[in-house]
């Protein structure tokens, strides 16, 4: 019996590393053979494999793809944070090393229909949301989105200005960054934790928005609970992954 196509590992060649901040680093990966290509969802992960160097198996994790699917005809992009042994294992990859990638996987996609959505993401937490945010520039709609985005530096915060642009440039597009620790004396954005009155301040709460959060547990546990507070239906509204 033939294996399901998303169990199958499938081999990828390192194409770059670029650093996105000290901690953060996005891998390009592209397929050996171009119809090794993923088919995913926004939103979807991937479990990436390393192998050791005669070839066996050596580890792999859960990443979120941080590009749209329009942008994946020839590679992938996966955003990730230095962490324990294995992020910093694939942080020295080399271009052309070969890794595995098998999936995607996940139900964490960007919600059909045209409802507004408001995200909140926190750190790396936002590669998900990027992939998400991406593919809606690329169907060149304009369904209202607002990115609630934090951080603890300006220093420490993968694609800030990317999602600055876009704000810039597009008027469906809201974001809200904050930074919890320290923010330097020109910063234009929140100071502080994302709670309902900053949510209050920039975004509606009603019965027709999609709510859609990653990050760490505390954060997501926090978002969780300002939102019902708000009444609003996290059972219906909600959508979540946590990088557990
Ligand atoms: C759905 C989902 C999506 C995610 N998306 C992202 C994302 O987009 N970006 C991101 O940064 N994180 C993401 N994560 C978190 C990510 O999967 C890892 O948990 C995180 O990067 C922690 O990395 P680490 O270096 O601490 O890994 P570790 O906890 O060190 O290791 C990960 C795996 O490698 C194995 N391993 C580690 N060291 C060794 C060793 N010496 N020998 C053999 N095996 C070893 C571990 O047993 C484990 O299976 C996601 C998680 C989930 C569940």
């Amino acid at each position: 019996m033939a294996l399901n196509p998303v169990l199958v590992v499938r081999r990828f060649r390192v194409q770059e590393i670029k650093w996105e901040t000290a901690e953060t680093y996005t891998l390009v990966l592209a397929p050996e053979d171009a119809t090794d290509m993923v088919a995913f969802k926004p939103g979807q992960w991937v479990y990436l494999h390393l192998f050791n160097q005669d070839g066996t198996p050596w580890a792999k994790a859960a990443y979120s793809i941080a590009l749209a699917p329009e942008e994946c005809s020839q590679r992938i992009e996966l955003g990730i944070k230095l962490h324990g042994d294995f992020t910093k294992r694939a942080s020295k990859l080399m271009p052309d090393d070969v890794v595995g990638v098998q999936g995607p996987f996940g139900v964490f996609v960007l919600p059909p229909g045209e409802s507004p959505l408001v995200m909140f993401a926190g750190g790396i937490g936002v590669t998900p949301l990027r992939s998400m945010i991406r593919s809606l520039v690329k169907s060149g709609g304009s369904r209202s989105v607002t990115l609630f985005y934090s951080n603890k530096y300006v220093e420490e915060s993968p694609y800030l200005e990317e999602f600055m642009a876009l704000a810039e440039s597009a008027s469906w597009f809201r974001f809200i960054p904050t930074l919890t620790q320290q923010a330097p004396t020109d910063w234009k954005g929140e100071r502080s934790r994302i709670d309902l009155a900053m949510l209050q301040k920039h975004a509606v709460i009603d019965m027709n928005t999609t709510y859609l959060m990653c990050g760490p547990r505390p954060f997501m546990e926090s978002i969780r609970g300002f939102l019902k507070e708000a009444g609003i239906d996290v059972k219906k509204q909600l959508k979540e992954e946590l990088f557990g």
